[in-house]
């Protein structure tokens, strides 16, 4: 395991790890997105939160408000039909609130269909990709001037074991997680020399959530690890303690 790894898995955030710290995730409303949103406002982070169905969002807001957590905005976005208007909206949004972004977790995605490729559904696969993978380099590089604004950006781009090794079936998912890859260490690179903004891509492993069943239906669930027990990974990539780590592929979990 690679010495990220064990700082990233082994993370035990202070009380004050995200104090004052700006940050947005996508499908804030539902699952590991969720939890990581309770998790970072209890830690202090004023959060955007990003996704498709509102009412979940409101949920997660409500929340964070009847804890007594810094307030969160919500920002509605379905990443499936977004158009280049309702991404500049959001990025205008989010630099005149906050004037600026310390965190970005591209965490939102969807499995679409396990099939082999001879009988993939073709609007299925194109669904995947964009979603997965182009919403997320759309996303990045409208917020991009807000990381910029930030003295120690992070971006955390959601990756999956078939985004490191591909399987028989798993078809448009495993290539967008593949290309996931590929984004966060192109970006990465791209914003090294004399940056400020890491980029790192997460992989949280099997986790107890509506993706999951649909992948594994016959699976006994209640063996996964559940969204809040992975997220000392993303905690530690979105807290100053993990500063120039950057390019890195890296695992929420052992296994
Ligand atoms: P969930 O299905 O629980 O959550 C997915 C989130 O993505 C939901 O909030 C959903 O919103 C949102 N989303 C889906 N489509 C859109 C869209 N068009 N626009 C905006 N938001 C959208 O799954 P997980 O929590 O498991 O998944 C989170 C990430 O983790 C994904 O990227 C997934 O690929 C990855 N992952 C998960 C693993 C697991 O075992 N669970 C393993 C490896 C990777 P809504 O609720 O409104 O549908």
């Amino acid at each position: 395991m690679s010495n990220s790894n064990t700082a990233a898995q082994r993370f035990e955030p202070r009380a004050d790890a995200l104090h004052g710290r700006v940050i947005a995730i996508t499908g804030a409303g539902d699952g590991i997105g969720r939890a990581l949103a309770l998790k970072a406002a209890a830690l202090g982070a004023r959060l955007v939160l990003i996704g498709r169905t509102v009412s979940k969002l409101e949920h997660v807001h409500r929340r964070i408000a009847e804890l007594n957590l810094p307030e969160a905005s919500i920002a509605p976005l379905d990443l499936e039909r977004a158009v280049a208007r309702d991404y500049d909206g959001l990025a205008d949004a989010v630099q005149q609130r906050y004037g600026r972004l310390d965190g970005l977790v591209h965490n939102a995605g969807i499995l679409g269909m396990l099939a082999p490729i001879e009988h993939y559904d073709v609007p299925t696969w194109c669904r995947v990709l964009h979603v997965n993978l182009t919403a997320a380099f759309a996303l990045t590089q409208v917020l991009l001037p807000s990381l910029r604004a930030s003295a120690d950006g992070s971006i955390i781009f959601t990756s999956s074991g078939a985004g490191r090794v591909a399987k028989a079936y798993w078809g448009a998912y495993a290539v967008s997680k593949f290309g996931i890859e590929a984004l966060s260490q192109t970006l990465a690179d791209e914003l090294q020399a004399g940056g400020t903004i890491r980029v790192n891509a997460l992989n949280p492993g099997p986790v107890r959530t509506r993706l999951r069943a649909q992948a594994y239906p016959a699976e006994d669930a209640s063996a996964l690890a559940r969204p809040e027990d992975v997220l000392r990974p993303y905690l530690w990539l979105l807290s100053a303690d993990s500063r120039g780590v950057t390019g890195q592929s890296l695992n929420c979990q052992a296994r």
